[in-house]
């Protein structure tokens, strides 16, 4: 087991607590009804879980990001789309503002977002831009003192129970910008910026709410920018450079996404666990059988791992600064966590036989929720390029310490 300090061991004991009181016993009734109420997020707000990396000076608690992250996996163990909302709020959101928000711009926002009394979404995807941000079509059109946005965007998580939310649109017409790009490699690079819209802007419509295979009381849904006006200090950062700084806080956000992915994969095991020393089959309970508990063994095996480069991929990427080199070690944690959980979770189905396949027990929904950790905020494919790319640079590897 990964050595905590003194104080990630209380922000977890504080963290579990409220997990396993408040969340956990809820996720059943929240996945079939499809969400959790904003009354979840207040109760977090008022233990400072939503602002858990902004600098005290802005209301927050200013925690080392691993230690951000035990919280996370906490969370995430009770259920993962609160876990979900938790780490887009913390982590991107948060973070593009802190990393490169104006003093006003911070002092007018982050208090806000750490205290709850607002929550934040991030939209950067569109119906032709997954993998590939930088397509993407909404527009910002620059007008006396301020901005319009149009364009839809795709899968936003919380567009609608958000109060504020990210939106990355092309600026200057989106023209082609190398100082935009985040590395030499990016030459597609275009102007690109950062805006946060309120989500009662006139023109900011929340579509179709989608039907998911996990994560299901997590809103995931279409939002139009129809003609969105902004005043001019919505822009946040270079008005070219928002993708490379949508990106640098994507590497805080696929941290998070780890941490989900421990959390889903750690509450499969305990599930599991539970369930083969409780069932009997053949006069014994079914943990006396060799194939049973070498599925245990190898679960706590591989979340053991994941977290332990987890942790150390979050030590690497707070002492590096923003970029590619910073970029590797989060694309491995999450790899690395998202594909345990996948697995985790299957394999507690097995271990469950039949019940495992029944709603009525929770590793079905764990192996749906796993799912997604594989997917958003870069996919398994995605991660396996940026980490590639940094294994066959010359010179010294950025993962190497
Ligand atoms: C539940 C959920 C919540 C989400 N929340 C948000 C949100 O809050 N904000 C937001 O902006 N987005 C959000 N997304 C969108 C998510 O980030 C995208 O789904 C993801 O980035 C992949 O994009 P895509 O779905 O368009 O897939 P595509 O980009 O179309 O990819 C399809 C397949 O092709 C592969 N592929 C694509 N390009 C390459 C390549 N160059 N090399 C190898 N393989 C490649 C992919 O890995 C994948 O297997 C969410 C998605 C989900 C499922």
């Amino acid at each position: 087991m990964t050595t905590l300090t003194a104080e990630q061991r209380e922000m977890q004991a504080l963290a579990r607590e409220f997990a396993d009181a408040e969340i956990a016993p809820r996720a059943a009734a929240w996945d079939r009804n499809g969400g959790y109420g904003r009354e979840v997020l207040d109760k977090l707000g008022e233990l400072g879980f939503l602002g858990m990396l902004v600098p005290e000076e802005y209301g927050g608690l200013g925690l080392a990001a691993s230690t951000y992250l035990v919280v996370l996996e906490e969370l995430a163990r009770g259920d993962a789309s609160v876990a979900l909302a938790v780490s887009i709020h913390n982590g991107p959101v948060s973070r593009l503002l802190t990393a490169h928000g104006s003093d006003a711009q911070k002092s007018r926002w982050l208090p806000a977002l750490a205290s709850g009394a607002i929550v934040g979404a991030f939209a950067l995807s569109e119906p032709e831009a997954g993998s590939d941000p930088g397509a993407l079509a909404t527009e910002a059109r620059e007008t006396v003192g301020g901005w319009t946005l149009a364009g839809t965007k795709r899968w936003v998580t919380n567009g609608g129970l958000a109060d504020v939310v990210f939106v990355f649109a092309k600026t200057d017409g989106g023209v082609r910008d190398m100082d935009a790009a985040r590395s030499v490699a990016d030459g597609s690079a275009r102007a690109i910026g950062a805006f946060l819209v309120d989500t009662d802007a006139e023109g900011y419509l929340v579509g179709r709410r989608e039907k998911t295979m996990g994560l299901r009381a997590s809103e995931t849904v279409e939002v139009a920018l129809n003609d969105v006006r902004l005043e001019s200090d919505r822009l946040v950062g270079n008005r070219r450079r928002g993708l490379a700084h949508a990106l640098d806080a994507i590497d805080l956000g696929r941290l998070g996404i780890a941490a989900q992915a421990l959390g889903i994969a750690q509450a499969a095991m305990e599930h599991a666990a539970s369930h083969a020393v409780e069932r009997r089959q053949f006069g014994r309970p079914i943990a006396a059988f060799g194939a049973v508990r070498s599925k245990l063994a190898v679960m706590a095996t591989r979340i053991a791992a994941s977290r332990a480069l987890l942790m150390e991929a979050a030590r690497a990427w707070e002492a590096s600064p923003p970029g590619p080199t910073a970029a590797t070690w989060p694309a491995m944690a999450k790899l690395q966590a998202s594909e345990t959980a996948a697995w985790v979770t299957d394999q507690a189905v097995n271990v469950l036989g039949g019940s495992g396949f029944m709603r009525e027990f929770p590793v079905e929904r764990l192996m749906r929720d796993a799912k997604a950790t594989e997917i958003y905020e870069g996919t398994s494919e995605i991660l396996r390029m940026v980490i590639g790319r940094s294994v066959t640079n010359k010179g010294r590897h950025a993962w190497q310490s």
